[in-house]
């Protein structure tokens, strides 16, 4: 028995104001019912008007799936009663949405888009404690919201959890929305049925409240468990709607398909029918797509030659991305200028260095303050010169740190730091034979114990060479000078 799962993803957009009034769509807000105007409020008599900005990011998302662009669109009312939608109805679309078809590739596979269409989001309820009365916030009321249907081509839970986190990467590199699952910006509702050995699909159950990725991988596997239990013990799958019960980590039944909903949609008569290559440039929409996860991905891996663990790290977060770029490209530059010096496999090891940096210690440094990589103080330029200096040894891994961690928090020149503080590595081994020589000279015992095949003796003198130099000697140069010199005694 195969595992079939198609994915419907509704995701909050960034935009300015609501779906069809001015009131403001801030996800950030407090207070309960502040942004709100008899528009989505849902009074009686007043008229709608279309949010350009939340259509052309439907737009946008459809160009980068590959979608094919309706000609002509509308908005349909979808009827049904219930608190937190004032109107009665919801404004979303039925036979006509802005997006139809398209695919995203995960892992190699092909997951077919059926549609992304352009709906409102309703408001929230809260519940009192106990369950005598209820509060409604219509602040979400009225605000945009899309929603992406696939088809059903997802083969595994892990598969499904995979697509999720692309398309969040998606969303973000077009800036359409910050599409966090715990934040409710992005939410997800999965449809899961089992096929038999000839491929023939199964009744499908709908499992909904899928906010974290986590949560998606966690309830499909666990519905596809519970499915085939029902199956080989000779029952049927039951048509209908289950909840994700995060706690208890299991799926359990809110409504059978029997009562589903008749929303009798009918077109807005409030709202024009829309033309949609008349009312956007559509190739300058198009032209506005960047490159997207897939693509930027492998060529990472392939101009870099990053491993995919440390490309799919860069590319999560679009400026991550370009910053690494913009220092790769800083350091090509350096090595185009010091071609003698240096050869093509010198190239690969300067870019694996910044990216070990870039990985570990600033990304350390950007989660410990909360930041992100966009507000940083440090340049690329700046960054890459840092990189060069420990490339050259003019500094140790730990004045890196140090180095880095001012740079992080003064947005200061590497070469002014690594002099304020006196940073620079003395790799000379002329410099500091006079020094391994005295140090030799005043521990006659440890020297007997080297001479002896002590191990730690030769660490012993290289602790006591990095304290005379104050830690600015190199400690591979003292490991070879003190081996040297000591071999000849
Ligand atoms: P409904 O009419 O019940 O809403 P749709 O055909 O519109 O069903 O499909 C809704 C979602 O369910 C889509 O994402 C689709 O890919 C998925 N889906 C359809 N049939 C199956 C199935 N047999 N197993 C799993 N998912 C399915
Ligand atoms: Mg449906």
């Amino acid at each position: 028995m195969t595992p079939v799962i198609g994915l419907e993803i509704h995701v909050r957009l960034k935009t300015k104001t609501k779906m069809f009034c001015e009131s403001l769509n801030d996800s950030a807000e407090h207070h309960p019912n502040i942004n709100i105007c008899p528009v989505c409020a849902g009074h009686p008599g007043v008229l709608p008007t279309i949010n350009k900005k939340a259509v052309e990011h439907v737009l946008r998302v459809g160009f980068a799936l590959g979608s094919e662009i309706a000609e002509i669109s509308k908005f349909d009312r979808k009827n049904y009663f219930y608190p937190d939608l004032p109107k009665g109805y919801q404004i979303s679309q039925y036979d006509k949405p802005f997006c139809l078809g398209g695919v995203l590739i995960i892992g190699g596979r092909k997951v077919r888009i059926r549609r992304v269409h352009l709906e409102e989001d309703a408001g929230k309820l809260m519940h009192s404690e106990n369950g005598n009365f209820s509060l409604v916030d219509l602040n979400r009321a009225g605000t945009p919201l899309m929603e992406l249907v696939t088809e059903p081509d997802i083969r595994s839970a892990k598969e499904a959890k995979i697509f999720c986190e692309e398309l969040q990467i998606i969303f973000r590199y077009l800036d359409i929305s910050n599409a966090d699952m715990e934040k409710g910006e992005m939410r997800c509702e999965a449809n899961i049925s089992l096929a038999d050995e000839d491929g023939k699909f199964g009744t499908k159950v709908e499992v909904k409240n899928l906010n974290s990725f986590k949560s998606v991988e966690h309830a499909i596997e666990y519905e596809i468990e519970r499915q085939k239990t029902v199956l080989n013990s000779g029952q049927v799958v039951v048509h209908e709607t289950r909840g994700w019960d995060e706690n208890g980590k299991e799926t359990f039944s809110q409504r059978s398909k029997e009562e589903a909903h008749d929303y009798r949609y009918f077109p807005d008569p409030d709202l024009p029918i829309l033309e949609v290559s008349k009312l956007f440039d559509l190739d300058k929409l198009k032209l506005s797509i960047p490159e997207l996860p897939l693509e930027k991905r492998s060529r990472f891996m392939n101009q870099y030659a990053l491993f995919q663990s440390e490309a799919e790290i860069l590319i999560k977060d679009r400026s991550l991305a370009e910053f690494f770029e913009n220092v790769a490209s800083e350091l090509e530059s350096w090595i185009e200028d010091n071609k003698e010096e240096s050869s093509g496999k010198e190239n690969n090891n300067l870019i694996k260095l910044a990216v070990n940096y870039i990985l570990s210690d600033l990304m350390s440094l950007v989660h410990e303050t909360n930041n992100t990589i966009k507000e940083i103080l440090i340049t690329p330029e700046n960054f890459s010169e840092l990189i060069i200096l420990i490339h050259k040894n003019k500094i140790s891994s730990a004045g890196a740190k140090i180095v880095l961690k001012e740079m992080f928090l003064t947005g200061a020149d590497p070469s002014n730091i690594v002099e304020a503080k006196n940073l620079l590595q003395v790799s000379d081994a002329g410099q500091l034979e006079k020094i391994v020589r005295e140090i030799i000279d005043g521990n006659p015992k440890v020297m007997a114990d080297y001479k002896a095949g002590k191990e730690n003796a030769l660490q012993f003198f290289i602790g006591q060479g990095m304290k005379q130099t104050k830690g600015q000697a190199n400690p591979s140069v003292l490991q070879e000078l003190f081996k040297k010199i000591l071999d000849k005694i």
